[in-house]
């Protein structure tokens, strides 16, 4: 028979305070009417105070893990989240770039909002290699983006961010979203860049302590929308709209001791 569910895949590391990681992107998925599919590369032990610990997942697992889904089931879109190591990476995009018509939206998690590395420094260069030539879209924020771009300042105007989505963008990637959460101000503007075309997707900053999974959960909307057939900017449009929900809902509530998560 025919497949008749639209799939989307996160292939990403497990958040055991269930904020971020593989629990958003599974949670947003489902909101988004896409039926989750995960490919596990880490397990942390984290709660709302933060990252205690994590161990990969052996990487020829990871390769386990995407040769049994894409023997089996139809993937319509797929998200790339907590890498880890170098090795994770050169499975996946071994995997990744025999698909063909595949979105993939690779979040560029370098570290945890409390400082904790998700990716050793030493693979950067490589992810940069290896998976920004087979992404659809790559979604840094603005402290991965310098650091990306190989930056020492950090990005302060709109201008510079044009400038660090254009190189970036050079690196291979169909297009670039520079997320605008760390701006300062009243205002937080994400930049979408593809071949030719700039777009500022402004909006009000929701001023709120519960802000751990705002990275995986935009991400994996995005992943949702593109699954479903949205075009790229209308995808980053509807889950912009989704996290700012997922803020608000969350911005009245209290679990742990720490940041707590967005509400889905
Ligand atoms: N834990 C996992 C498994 C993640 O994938 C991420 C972000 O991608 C984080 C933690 C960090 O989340 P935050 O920066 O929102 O605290």
């Amino acid at each position: 028979m025919e497949q008749n569910y639209t799939t989307a895949l996160t292939i990403a590391g497990s958040d055991s305070s269930g904020g971020a990681g593989i629990q958003a992107d599974l949670k947003t998925f489902a909101a988004f009417g896409c039926y989750g599919l995960s490919a596990l590369t880490a397990l942390t032990a984290q709660n709302t105070c933060g990252v205690q610990g994590s161990i990969p997942v052996p990487p020829e697992f990871v390769g386990r893990q995407l040769d049994a889904l894409l023997d089996d089931i139809d993937i319509h879109a797929i998200k790339i989240g907590m890498l880890q190591s170098s090795q994770t990476i050169t499975v996946i995009a071994e995997r990744l770039s025999r698909l063909q018509g595949v979105p993939i939206v690779l979040d560029t998690v370098l570290s945890s909002s409390g400082g904790t590395p998700l990716l050793n420094e030493q693979s950067i260069p490589i992810l940069k290699n290896k998976l920004f030539p087979i992404s659809t879209l790559i979604t840094p924020n603005i402290p991965e983006a310098t650091i990306l771009c190989g930056r020492t300042q950090p990005l302060h105007t709109k201008e510079d961010i044009l400038q660090a989505a254009r190189q970036l963008l050079e690196l291979g990637p169909g297009a670039v979203l520079i997320k605008g959460g760390h701006m300062e101000g009243q205002t937080c503007e994400d930049l979408l860049v593809t071949n030719g075309k700039e777009e500022w997707f402004p909006a009000d900053r929701i001023v709120t302590p519960n802000t751990h999974g705002t990275g995986c959960t935009l991400s994996s909307a995005i992943t949702a929308g593109l699954a479903r057939g949205n075009a790229l900017s209308a995808a980053v449009r509807e889950a912009g709209a989704y996290l700012r929900k997922a803020l608000r809902a969350g911005s009245s509530l209290s679990l742990g001791r720490g940041t707590g998560p967005v509400h889905h």
